[in-house]
């Protein structure tokens, strides 16, 4: 295995800028750390902490320790997914997107501000054009979802609704329409359109609250802050929905989690949100992206993605970015050892 530079430390830092502005950022950076199974990542986004990030250490524990279940499908079919950008732009996206079938659309977006605060929602004519400009690129085959983020109140998804679905000719689902489970159970009783759920699992305190609610028709499964395969793989089985296995916009290394997620699910009929080294500059190991629509799951012994030394140096942080990384793993791992303390002093 090829190590970091130096072989005998198994933790390194990475940063790359973003191609476009993605969930308020710029710049992505993260940690790797190497096991016995492989490399892994702890990435949390910064605005997690660490009893947050918790979730997201024992993803990579696993990813480094004991690996991940047996694949059932050799390729998982993927969306392309398009930021809230104009019509032009949205076409060329969906055009370079190594042949996907499906298409994410941005909708819902409140502008940043200058003075740091959101704007007004982006108007439904700028949707609308955007949705009519990706379904054009696709052409009549392709399948076409929108994610609103919580970005709409119930009134306005159901107002916006049926005006997107008809630009869109038919939409797939709706992802996250409203921030509430209650407010997406009432949007699914009078749209027709279905409703994914995503931050009602993955930020939840009790993401069997969708399904009691009957707020969702799909639900959207990231591994890292969900824990690890193995417990999406349960709690996929617990919800008895359709699954769809998205990325938190990791390198090619923490994607192959989610690749392995996606081909050890039961059913997948739905394409996945894990093209998303389309969106990095540079990564750590060769990407992981899409052929004829679909990212072939590595397979074969070692097979997993690994970090080379020459991308590495590329990526390298500042010394400020990188101290605060080792600072928040200690700090994880240490929570970590004590929930584990707790447990098992309570049984
Ligand atoms: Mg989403």
């Amino acid at each position: 295995m090829t190590g970091p530079g130096h072989d005998d430390e198994p933790v390194v830092v990475w940063s790359t800028p973003l191609r476009t502005r993605f969930r308020g950022l710029d710049v992505r950076d993260g940690l790797l750390v190497r096991g016995l199974a492989g490399w892994a990542e702890f990435s949390p986004f910064w605005d997690y902490d660490d009893a947050e990030s918790l979730a997201w250490w024992r993803a990579a524990e696993e990813a480094a320790t004991v690996g991940w279940p047996a694949p059932r499908r050799s390729a998982i079919p993927v969306n392309v997914t398009v930021p809230a950008v104009g019509p032009e732009r949205a076409r060329q996206i969906v055009l370079a997107s190594g042949g996907c079938r499906t298409a994410k659309v941005k909708v819902a977006e409140r502008p940043l501000l200058p003075d740091g605060t959101r704007g007004a929602p982006e108007p439904v004519e700028a949707e609308i054009a955007r949705l009519e400009a990706v379904r054009d690129a696709l052409g009549p085959g392709g399948r076409i979802r929108v994610d609103a983020n919580g970005g709409w109140s119930v009134d306005e998804a159901v107002r916006r609704l049926p005006l997107l679905d008809r630009a869109a000719g038919g939409l797939e689902y709706v992802e996250q329409p409203c921030a509430t489970v209650p407010e997406l159970a009432a949007v699914r009783r009078v749209v027709a359109v279905p409703v994914a759920a995503d931050e009602s699992i993955r930020r939840a305190e009790d993401p069997f609250a969708v399904v009691r609610a009957d707020a969702a028709d799909v639900v959207v499964l990231k591994v890292q802050p969900l824990g690890g395969v193995r417990a999406c793989l349960d709690l996929a089985e617990q919800v008895g929905l359709p699954v769809v296995v998205s990325s938190a916009l990791e390198s090619s290394v923490g994607l192959a989690a989610g690749l392995a997620l996606a081909a050890a699910l039961p059913e997948l009929p739905y394409a996945c949100g894990l093209a998303t080294a389309q969106l990095f500059e540079r990564d750590v190991a060769p990407s992981l992206l899409p052929v004829d629509g679909a990212i072939p799951v590595p397979r074969g012994p070692g097979h997993r993605p690994s970090p080379d030394v020459e991308r590495l140096t590329a990526m390298a942080p500042s010394d400020g970015v990188r101290a605060a990384w080792l600072d928040r793993l200690a700090r994880v791992r240490a929570l970590a050892g004590e929930r584990l303390a707790r447990d098992t002093v309570e049984g």
